[in-house]
């Protein structure tokens, strides 16, 4: 009856744990781990400490799982991860190998990724993503501040500017097609209301499909934890709202301009008999009229609205 709690501690040089995939999203689109832990320290943050050094899953693994995957139907993986890019630095490989490898796998026809740091995307990583045409344009790097004096103190390795410039070459890369989502932090310790509004002209000026705010929240054992300048719930909550607001006029207004653009979308989920909700390869929700056609299809679709929440789109 004694509950025993045994938890051996991270050690350096440890192996990656193989674990069958995460989860699936009806029988479209399945979730793989392919790394685990982190080398960096950001303040706030407690996964290095949880979660130990970065790993990653072998490739050949990976393409098994892969394979296995489509044949079971699966179209649309995401690989994932703790910090993706660091994918391979400890098996002599990298993540742009590895979606490469995937691409090659018969069967999948879509790539995404899970969330990338912006300073690990080099020039000519980016350039050979590019050239994987099963990898979908939309990326999330995660940001969260778009105040440099703020992601300094969060001990962030990037500035806002070089963010910017990450954003820029992939933008580029993709023709212009690419879309961007992100996680942000609000409320961090000494974040002042001129930061908080940098912050939030930057974001909003990224034109970010989708944006995450999250209010500060203060971990045990961090050193943020313990840093001056403490902000109150109830600031916290306000500049969550701000934030999030703007940034979902954003979405609104990026969606619009989407408006009689055609894009492919995976058919997930039959609403009736010839209405679909999928995504399109931007991430964009959709609700697709597509009669004849089955979940699990990939159609080619011209988006004519947009309720607020998705689009409505139709076979072309
Ligand atoms: S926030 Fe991300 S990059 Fe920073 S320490 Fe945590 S897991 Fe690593």
């Amino acid at each position: 009856g004694e509950r025993v709690v045994d938890i051996r501690a991270h050690e350096k040089g440890e192996r990656f744990e193989e674990l069958p995939m995460e989860n699936f999203e009806g029988h479209t689109r399945a979730f793989i781990k392919v790394q685990d832990g982190c080398d960096r320290r950001c303040a706030y943050c407690v996964i290095p400490r949880a979660r130990g050094a970065s790993r990653s899953r072998s490739e050949e693994s990976v393409v098994q799982e892969l394979t296995a995957l489509a044949a079971a139907g699966y179209k649309e993986v995401v690989l994932s991860g703790i910090n993706l890019p660091s994918y391979g630095k400890d098996t002599g490989t990298d993540l742009v190998s590895l979606i490469e490898a995937a691409a090659r796998v018969e069967g999948i026809e879509r790539i995404r990724l899970g969330s990338l740091e912006p300073d690990l995307l080099s020039d000519e990583a980016i350039a050979r993503m590019a050239a994987v045409k099963e990898l979908c344009p939309q990326f999330h790097l995660s940001l969260q501040s778009g105040c440099t004096a703020t992601l300094r103190r969060m001990r962030r390795v990037y500035t806002a500017e070089e963010y910017a410039r990450v954003v820029e070459k992939l933008r580029a890369a993709f023709g212009g097609f690419a879309s961007f989502t992100t996680d942000v932090i609000v409320g961090f310790p000494g974040e002042t209301e001129d930061e908080f509004a940098e912050s939030l002209a930057f974001v909003c000026a990224q034109k970010f499909l989708k944006v995450h705010v999250f209010p500060y929240s203060r971990r045990a054992g961090t050193p943020a934890a313990d840093f001056p300048g403490q902000l109150t719930e109830a600031q916290k909550a306000d500049r969550v709202h701000r934030l999030q607001t703007a940034a979902d006029e954003v979405r609104g207004a990026l969606a619009r301009e989407m408006l009689g653009t055609e894009d492919t979308v995976l058919l997930e989920k039959a609403v009736s008999g010839s209405l679909f909700t999928g995504y399109t390869r931007l991430y964009l929700p959709v609700a697709v009229k597509a009669p004849g056609a089955a979940a699990g299809q990939i159609v080619t679709a011209r988006l004519t609205e947009w309720d607020g929440e998705r689009a409505r789109a139709e076979v072309i």
